[in-house]
């Protein structure tokens, strides 16, 4: 563990927004994706949702409003092109698989590889050729030479060999549905994250095999290999959550996070600062709405987990969520859940207003309690209503899903 006056120096350059996040370097240890929540669930049977899929009670829950049979199709379908490709694609599979071209290459064989001479340019097409592929945003990083972020073993507890000469995260957001999330915690808003895990894995899959086409190595990820939001807070993308989720300038906590590992040598962007833990330590709409109480109330974030569980890694200044309690509720609602997603205030599709909002929190952040005000307020008109609940047989009926402007 570190001095105590180098903790506090690192808190007051956190809070001040001059460090992306503060780690206790004596106390953080890399971590394990089988002691993530989802990899706890295959084997930990002293979780209590041990092997409980969250569709299992379903059966009860069919035919209440939110949970029609048709919803729970489109929920199951939106993950089949993640759950059901990944193999093809080779993900999940650091190191091995993961570098084999899956899609036999005349290319390869007539040009050679790729020289980047010139790093800012190939930056830019890469992040191009990322949007094309369905990212919403794209940003670079560089990995540390102790690789922080890259989990020790993959959820079949196998260690992960990570190739030294990999030395750069390509990290892609993948825009969710502002009215399906809605919704949440009911299914149009689980359809919607289905449905960008769905889109991220053909993101990652075109991205890496793009750059095998070049003649480099290439590493997809989804949620495995590496831990997405402190890559894409690097990646100058966006920053930590009170809800530890990312929360990013334009989309707020409205997307998904894929990433390629590759040694395409690239250019790394900067961690930005717009405000958010100073705005986080005010607002605590997440924690107020969380269903099962999952998110801590603390006005500063701390160095190790309040909660008894051991998906949280302690030795990183920040606000830590209770992902059992979290997850067992996804269970008990028969669908997952985004209400801390959706009541966040930077999770709103662009638009003046918001644009106003983001400039003050980010300049003047003395009046970041008006703005919390201002969003509880918007929260009551019926035009806005924002961060409520939104009605999901209005969602279902909304013409805008039916190819006719609303
Ligand atoms: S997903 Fe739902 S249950 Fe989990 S922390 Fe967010 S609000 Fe709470
Ligand atoms: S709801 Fe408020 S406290 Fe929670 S992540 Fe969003 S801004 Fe931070």
């Amino acid at each position: 563990m570190i001095e105590n006056s180098q903790r506090l120096h690192l808190e007051k350059s956190f809070k001040k927004g001059k460090i992306p996040f503060a780690i206790d370097k004596g106390k953080y240890k890399r971590f394990s994706d089988r002691d993530t929540i989802f990899g706890r669930v295959v084997w930990d049977d002293s979780y209590i949702a041990h092997m409980r899929p969250i569709t299992e009670r379903a059966p009860n829950k069919v035919g209440k409003k939110g949970y029609s049979r048709i919803g729970y199709a489109a929920q199951e379908a939106s993950w089949t092109i993640y759950d059901h490709f990944s193999g093809a694609f080779n993900w999940n599979s650091v190191g091995g698989d993961s570098d084999k071209k899956v899609l036999p290459t005349q290319l390869f064989n007539i040009l050679p590889k790729f020289e980047a001479s010139d790093i800012k340019t190939t930056t830019e097409l890469v992040k191009r050729v990322g949007q094309i592929f369905g990212a919403c945003k794209v940003g670079i990083t560089e990995l540390d030479p102790d690789l922080p972020f890259i989990f020790t073993h993959n959820r079949r507890n196998e260690p992960l060999d990570f190739p030294e000469e990999v030395k750069y995260a390509i990290v892609m957001l993948i825009e969710m549905d502002y009215q399906a999330l809605k919704t949440s915690p009911t299914l149009p808003a689980s359809i919607t994250t289905g449905n960008g895990y769905s889109r991220m894995a053909f993101a990652i899959a075109c991205m890496a095999e793009m750059l095998r086409k070049l003649g480099y190595r290439a590493i997809p990820a989804g949620n495995d290999t590496g831990l997405s939001v402190p890559l894409a807070v690097k990646a100058g993308l966006g920053q930590f959550g009170r809800n530890g989720l990312l929360i990013t300038p334009k989309y707020g906590q409205r997307v998904r996070i894929c990433k390629v590992f590759t040694d395409l040598p690239l250019l790394p962007d900067k961690p930005v600062d717009f405000g958010v833990t100073q705005f986080c330590r005010i607002c605590k709409k997440c924690a107020k709405s969380c269903p099962s109480q999952s998110i801590s109330y603390e006005t500063d974030p701390t160095w190790e987990s309040p909660w008894d569980t051991i998906s949280n890694n302690n030795g990183t200044y920040k606000w830590y969520a209770n992902v059992d309690t979290c997850y067992d509720y996804w269970v008990k609602n028969s669908a997952d859940c985004s209400n801390c997603i959706r009541v966040c205030p930077f999770t709103k599709p662009p638009g003046i207003s918001h644009e106003v909002a983001r400039f003050f929190i980010k300049h003047f952040r003395f009046l970041d309690r008006m703005w919390v005000w201002m969003d509880d307020l918007m929260a009551k008109f019926p035009w806005w209503r924002y961060g409520k609940k939104e009605d999901p047989e209005k969602f279902w009926r909304s013409k805008k899903y039916l190819g006719k402007k609303t």
